[in-house]
């Protein structure tokens, strides 16, 4: 019997592409509210690990739970889609490039997901938009293009389209590493904010000093595994693990 006390529950990952291991048998949980930060080197499995969470990359082995429910569940394919649509819509995703559609408004970019996937009326959808746009400094751009946006910009409008699902979870991988230097505290501040709203987030990150003023529990992970995880003061300044000294030496 599993238990499902905790809200996000990852028990005995492991994912293999062909014959590469890249994630071997990683268990954690994180708890409701809590932010948790993925550092390590490139190619260590970070991405991967937030993937098979909404099971866009599926684990080859092992259980990924959200609040009492298993994500990564094995149904007959019709049950599976209609399940991880379900699933998707309380997990939101931020990734490095944004990802909105050029082709339409930043209003058309929010409103888009909650009027398709929760019947919302086109009122109902633009109040929503304008709320969270507002959230995020981006109100006043709501009738823009993403074409004539900063990166910081369209990070934000992305982040707003993913809050107006209401999501329970969201993960942000590497949300500011493609951003110009001056435009990654825009970002920073609003998953700062989100962060004194509760929202639970689990953020891969570089950014040695953002997990550490934000994020309460820090976890290094090297070649598919977490070597060390604790909170950030331990992590950063005490770290018990050789391998967690050595890359914190090279990135900080
Ligand atoms: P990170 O985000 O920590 O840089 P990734 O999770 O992206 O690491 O990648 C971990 C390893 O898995 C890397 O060796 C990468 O090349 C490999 N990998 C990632 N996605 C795929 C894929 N779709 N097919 C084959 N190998 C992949
Ligand atoms: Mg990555």
């Amino acid at each position: 019997m599993t238990d499902t006390s905790d809200f996000v529950r990852i028990e005995h990952a492991q994912k293999s592409f062909g014959k590469l291991e890249v994630l071997k048998d990683i268990s954690l949980t994180v708890e409701r509210g809590q932010i948790v930060a993925i550092i390590g080197p490139s190619g260590s499995g970070k991405s991967t690990l937030l993937r098979a969470i909404n099971d866009l990359d599926a684990l080859t082995g092992g259980e990924i739970w959200l609040d009492g429910v298993q994500v990564n569940k094995t149904l007959p394919h019709r049950q599976y889609e209609k399940h991880i649509n379900e699933m998707r819509q309380q997990i939101g995703m931020v990734f490095q490039h944004f990802n909105l559609f050029p082709h339409l408004t930043v209003r058309e970019n929010v409103t888009m997901a909650p009027m398709l996937l929760k019947d919302l009326s086109k009122a109902e959808a633009n109040k929503l938009a304008e709320e969270q746009l507002d959230h995020v400094g981006m109100l006043e751009r709501i009738d823009y293009y993403p074409s004539q946006l900063s990166g910081g910009q369209k990070q934000r409008v992305a982040i707003a389209r993913a809050l107006a699902m209401k999501p329970k979870l969201m993960l942000f991988d590497e949300a500011t590493s493609a951003l110009d230097p001056e435009l990654v505290d825009e970002v920073n501040q609003v998953m700062k904010k989100l962060a004194e709203d509760h929202m639970t987030m689990i953020i891969v990150t570089h950014e040695m000093d953002f997990a550490a003023a934000v994020c309460d529990r820090v976890l290094f992970m090297d070649q598919g595994v977490v070597v060390e995880e604790g909170p950030p003061e331990v992590v950063f300044k005490n770290p018990v693990k050789d391998r967690t000294r050595e890359f914190l030496r090279k990135h900080i």
